[in-house]
């Protein structure tokens, strides 16, 4: 698929994924057997720009490595994908964000971050020059307010779109603190996990914050709400091997439907939808990322 215009900017959580094969989840005091199944690049922000990259659109992406061998091997994989590495920083004496992922055979799955900081840019780190040209920006993180106020205050300078995705353990205690990092985010994407959490906390004013809200549903699909609509669009079924960055495929093909190919709501859920269900079938977040084409050409497949 030809490259186009728009073109990304990522920021977030760049990292090396450990994923260990267990029998089962440990207990609390309990100890498992595991075997490492493969280290990989990853993080929210890199999974993202991959999918949107492999996906035929150009992207950069804001974020940080620690000085180590797994910053560079971070690195080489975000290049090689084709994503624009240059605003990403090396951080001297910090070690590379790490995220370790216990799988068992049945697809139940626990993560472990390994929180450094190297974990994430600050606002400062979002120059004018970061965000020169820039059509969207898609935020990984809402754990840092000032970052979720510079993000916005940087789209709105250059007339780009904004989106923000919720990860359950990134999200401020405080419920105004909350409110004030999503305001003004064009659209937002939760998970069941973190939608429930949003809900327990704002009471329903998600929606008053900002103009979209994605929840993806695991393997049922997903769900918009947009100017007092409600879409909900199925997922579809795949020989799963690895759900790991399943959200991070669906928010970029999400994304690259609507700001790339202008698709409607209903459309673009569809398209992220079948694109996340393709990314689970390989191990690892980045390993079964598809091309537009072979979303479409599995698409067809599947007739409305
Ligand atoms: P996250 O990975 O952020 O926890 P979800 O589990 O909701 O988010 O998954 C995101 C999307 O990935 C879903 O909306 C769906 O499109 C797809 N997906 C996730 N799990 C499966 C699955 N088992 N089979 C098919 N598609 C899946």
């Amino acid at each position: 698929m030809e490259q186009t215009s728009a073109l990304f900017l990522s920021v977030g959580d760049i990292d090396v994924d450990v994923l260990i094969q267990v029998d089962r989840l440990p207990t609390r005091d309990g100890k498992v057997n595991g075997s490492l199944l493969r280290r990989t690049p990853g993080g929210m922000a890199g999974n993202v720009s991959v999918a949107l990259s492999r996906l035929g659109a150009r992207v950069r992406i804001l974020g940080r490595i620690g000085d180590d061998s797994d910053g560079e091997f971070a690195l080489r994989g975000l290049e090689a994908a084709g994503v624009d590495t240059g605003f990403v920083a090396h951080l001297g004496g910090a070690t590379t964000f790490s995220c370790i992922g216990l799988l068992t055979p049945d697809g139940e799955k626990s993560l472990v971050k390994l929180m450094t900081p190297a974990y994430r840019p600050n606002a400062e780190d979002l120059s004018d020059r970061v965000s020169q040209g820039v059509s969207h920006i898609h935020l990984t993180s809402v754990g840092d307010p000032d970052l979720c106020r510079r993000v916005v205050e940087a789209a709105r300078s250059v007339g780009a779109g904004t989106s923000l995705d919720i990860e359950l353990a990134d999200c401020p205690s405080d419920a105004s603190d909350f409110f004030d990092a999503i305001c003004g985010f064009d659209l937002v994407f939760c998970n069941s996990e973190s939608r429930q959490a949003v809900d327990a906390m704002l009471g329903g004013r998600l929606t008053e914050a900002v103009r979209s809200v994605v929840t993806t549903l695991g393997a049922s699909g997903a769900e918009v709400e947009t100017e007092g609509l409600r879409f909900f669009s199925p997922g579809f079924a795949a020989d799963v091997v690895d759900t790991t960055g399943a959200g991070d495929c669906f928010a970029a093909a999400c994304l690259y439907g609507r700001v790339v190919q202008c698709y409607d709501w209903s459309e673009a859920l569809r398209f992220a939808n079948r694109a996340a269900a393709l990314s689970t079938t390989g191990l690892g977040a980045q390993s079964a990322l598809p091309t537009a084409a072979q979303v479409l050409e599995s698409l067809s497949h599947h007739q409305m």
